[in-house]
């Protein structure tokens, strides 16, 4: 497989709606009074007035309403799990030989509009004199901050990637995501005179006492850390990856061959997992395989997510974990698993307990070992600010966002405290504008 025909493994897999599929789809909706799929949309975008305009070609105002209410729409058209959300929640789904308005694709068309035509949809508001620090450009810090400067706050971002957009610029994949539509809602924010300041890491560069000490209020949405480590031998291996840092080498660096034709492990069931797998395939790999602990039905990545991954030819292995990383001379040359079998009493998410099967050990050829177990907790961060959380979840206030420090709000992953699914673009992005708003009441009241 060659460079270019890994390029375009890369490019964006779903096709956009054609200018006439856009408008016949759009007209399909019945513009409910009352829409269930408002109230499904975590960030309450008026669902049927942006299908409505697109319907009479008002794509402007179409993407003005869908990024009034959500500052990364244009993203999220694109990875929201909206069969669970919008959707799945359209009346139409009800309407025998009917099916749901394609929320998402609808979203996209008037998103992509906007950003093919460079507009800048919204103003900065009347400056209050009021400064506000966000730590973290992801889609909570970036959200916060859109809503602080129209309500006319100076509001300065410290990001310590080299680009601002958090895991939507770093960590979803280009396929589904490209890296220019992450940059694109980053550029609407910063148009507004948000500042900016890339490859700054708070706590190392720049410490929480003086963000105290200049700001008025601070947000923290650092989101999570990196993957944590198996803890079995081998893990020094080479050819062992962490899937977040391997997805992000494919956003940010050139693609290479050194997967065609391997053998690859990825070990977790979760979206991080999904993209580490479905990256591997794009890659060029001869067999990509998921192994999980627990089955299908325990595993947090989305029912779309799942399709799209045996779609793209991976495989599911379940009830098995992990015991030893095999190499030889420095290399990864396989995996040894042990069985499990889901035992004892549901936990607080109601899923059983996996037990290892004794004696039940095999092994497998693998070239490459993906960890992808979920993300570690920023702990120290979270700790030099001085703020209350469990096991490295701040512990916020329901509804203002506020943590056990008052002049400290924290909103997205940070917060995310674990459940039956995994973490979401739309509720961090939903969490960072209702941060920002307790945030303006707590300085102009
Ligand atoms: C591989 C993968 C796939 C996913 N797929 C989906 C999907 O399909 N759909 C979906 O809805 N969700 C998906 N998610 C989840 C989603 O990306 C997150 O829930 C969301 O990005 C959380 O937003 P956030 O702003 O809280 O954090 P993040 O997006 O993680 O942003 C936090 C930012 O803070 C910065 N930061 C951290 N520490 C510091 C510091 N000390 N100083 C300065 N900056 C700092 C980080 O560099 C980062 O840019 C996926 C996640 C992963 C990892
Ligand atoms: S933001 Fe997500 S949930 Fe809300 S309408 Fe758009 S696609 Fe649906």
């Amino acid at each position: 497989m060659s460079i270019s025909q890994l390029q375009e493994q890369f490019r964006e897999a779903v096709p956009a709606l054609k200018p006439k599929e856009a408008i016949d789809e759009a007209n399909r909706c019945l513009y409910c009074y009352d829409a269930p799929c408002i109230k499904a949309c975590p960030t309450s975008i008026d669902i049927p007035s942006f299908i409505k305009k697109i319907a009479t070609g008002n794509l402007l105002g179409s993407a003005r309403t869908i990024m009034e209410a959500n500052p990364v729409g244009a993203s999220c058209a694109r990875v929201c799990p909206t069969e669970e959300l919008c959707e799945g929640a359209c009346v139409l789904n009800h309407d025998s030989g009917s099916r749901a308005i394609m929320i998402g694709l609808l979203q996209r068309h008037a998103t992509d509009w906007a950003m093919q035509n460079n507009v800048s949809l919204f103003t900065r508001g009347t400056a209050t004199g009021n400064r506000v620090a966000i730590v973290g450009s992801g889609p909570a810090g970036l959200s916060a901050a859109r809503e602080l400067a129209r309500m006319g706050h100076q509001v300065t971002v410290y990001e310590a990637k080299e680009k601002a957009g958090g895991l939507n610029t770093y960590g979803i994949v280009s396929f589904r995501l490209p890296q220019d539509v992450s940059l694109w809602e980053v550029e609407q924010v910063a148009s507004l005179g948000v500042q900016f300041c890339t490859g700054v890491k708070v706590g190392v560069d720049v410490q929480p006492d003086e963000l105290l000490a200049q700001y008025d209020a601070v947000l923290l949405a650092c989101g999570m850390g990196q993957v944590p480590s198996l803890g079995i031998e081998g893990e020094e291996l080479e050819g062992v990856l962490d899937a977040i840092s391997f997805v992000e080498e494919t956003k940010t660096k050139p693609l290479d061959e050194r997967m065609v034709g391997k053998k690859v492990a990825v070990i977790g069931a979760g979206n991080t997992a999904i993209d580490a797998a479905t990256c591997s395939v794009r890659l060029g790999a001869a067999q990509v395989q998921i192994l999980y602990r627990r089955t299908a039905k325990e595993m947090t990545c989305y029912p779309f997510e799942y399709e799209f991954a045996k779609q793209d030819g991976v495989e599911f292995r379940w009830l098995v974990a992990p015991t030893r990383i095999l190499g030889e001379n420095g290399r990864v040359t396989g995996l040894e698993l042990v069985r499990m079998e889901l035992a004892g009493e549901p936990d607080a998410k109601g899923r059983k307990k996996p037990v290892p099967i004794p004696g039940s050990e095999f092994s497998i050829e693998v070239d490459y070992v993906v960890k992808a177990i979920g993300q570690s907790r920023l702990v120290p961060l979270i700790e030099s600010f001085g703020l209350a959380h469990r096991h490295g979840v701040v512990q916020v206030e329901d509804g203002t966002f506020q943590t056990s420090n008052p002049r400290v709000f924290a909103a997205g992953d940070v917060v995310f405290g674990g459940g039956k699914t995994d973490a979401m673009v739309v509720d961090a992005a939903n969490q960072g504008k209702r941060a920002a708003q307790a945030i303006h009441q707590v300085l102009v009241g």
